[in-house]
């Protein structure tokens, strides 16, 4: 049976309501997201045991995610991750956005997609139950040109939550949309996700300089701490990077649905695969969480979860070697990344 539920989920200091789409299908995976940010607030899934419980990082109260979210579940845009120093050159133009992070621009700036209110629509597909988010993207907005019209939707297929994005504009832009889930799928984020093993379907990645950003090169991930070519555990070469931040180069560069990720934990027995037309995946370990709490007595801390990132990489408006994020009038933007449990 599928179902799509909806309740009240607070207001945002302008006085907008928040509401938040249950997604349930049978399987026993079920989702819920705001019309905020379309964060995804839970993702519930059985442990081996058949417990449900979620696996992401997130809050019981709108008030803190609108107060102190880093992203969580949230989608990041209208260019997630960073441009260096907030500054692109596009068709002889030179564009500044906001810089909010240190010297770069991070997630679309000062208010990105990750803290609008969303048009929202419930649709029961053959595939399962789905919930449209849309958004219009006015010209200018943090710096970026053209108005973009995104539309994201999120549908449950059995046990995958599957992300579609599209999106037009009526100017050339960069666009780079992505989801920033946090994910523990031992407890939700009561301990750290070291112990989790990962394999990542990437034989390269992008190095980066001491701000995050990639120096250009496109690097073998061979014989460096960041080489989930094999399962590993995610705590095994963690502290030789500081903490992983970083855009692996994923095998798959045609576009087309490919394997990006295998995420497991013993002790639950729980599994996560990651697909996405992407060419990139940001590999995040909560290097940044310190003592933010959570329901149930959680207080997240450092590397409590592991975030895969699926999209274009960082800064890709200022590489002309790394695939482009440039969106022209005439052109849809469509990317689909799924969570298959
Ligand atoms: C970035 C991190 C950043 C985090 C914000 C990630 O995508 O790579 O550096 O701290 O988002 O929560």
């Amino acid at each position: 049976m599928h179902t799509i539920t909806q309740a009240p989920f607070g207001k945002t200091a302008a006085e907008q309501t928040v509401t938040a789409y249950t997604l349930a299908n049978g399987s026993g995976v079920s989702a819920t997201i705001l019309n905020y940010g379309g964060v995804i607030t839970q993702i519930n899934v059985p442990d081996k045991a058949g417990n449900i419980a979620n696996v992401t990082l997130g809050f019981d109260n709108f008030a803190q995610y609108e107060k102190e979210s880093p992203y969580f579940g949230a989608i990041c845009g209208r260019v997630a991750n960073r441009i260096a120093k907030g500054k692109f050159t596009l068709d002889g133009k030179t564009y500044s956005l906001a810089t909010n992070n240190g010297p770069n621009h991070l997630h679309g700036g000062n208010v990105g997609y990750n803290k609008k209110i969303w048009a929202a629509s419930m649709l029961e597909t053959s595939e399962g139950p789905s919930l449209k988010l849309a958004l219009t993207d006015p010209d200018g907005n943090e710096g970026y040109p053209g108005t973009v019209q995104v539309a994201v939707t999120y549908t449950l297929v059995h046990a995958t939550l599957r992300i579609v994005y599209t999106a037009t504009t009526d100017k050339p832009t960069p666009i780079n949309l992505t989801n920033h889930a946090y994910f523990n799928l031992k407890d939700g984020g009561k301990s750290d996700i070291l112990s989790h093993v990962l394999q990542l379907c990437a034989d390269n990645y992008t190095p980066v300089d001491a701000t995050l950003i990639p120096i250009g090169q496109i690097a073998s991930v061979k014989n460096t701490p960041i080489d989930f070519t094999s399962p590993k555990p995610i705590g095994r070469d963690i502290q030789a990077m500081g903490g992983y931040d970083h855009n692996l180069v994923l095998r798959s560069q045609d576009g087309t649905l490919a394997q990006a990720a295998i995420v497991t934990e013993t002790t639950s027995g729980r599994r996560m695969e990651v697909w996405t037309t992407n060419p990139g995946v940001q590999l995040y370990t909560g290097n940044f969480l310190s003592g933010l709490k959570g329901p149930n007595g959680a207080t997240y801390n450092q590397h409590h979860a592991v975030c895969l990132e699926t999209q274009h990489f960082p800064n890709s408006i200022n590489h002309p070697n790394f695939p482009s994020t440039i969106l022209r009038p005439g052109e849809t933007y469509h990317q689909v990344t799924e969570f298959r449990f």
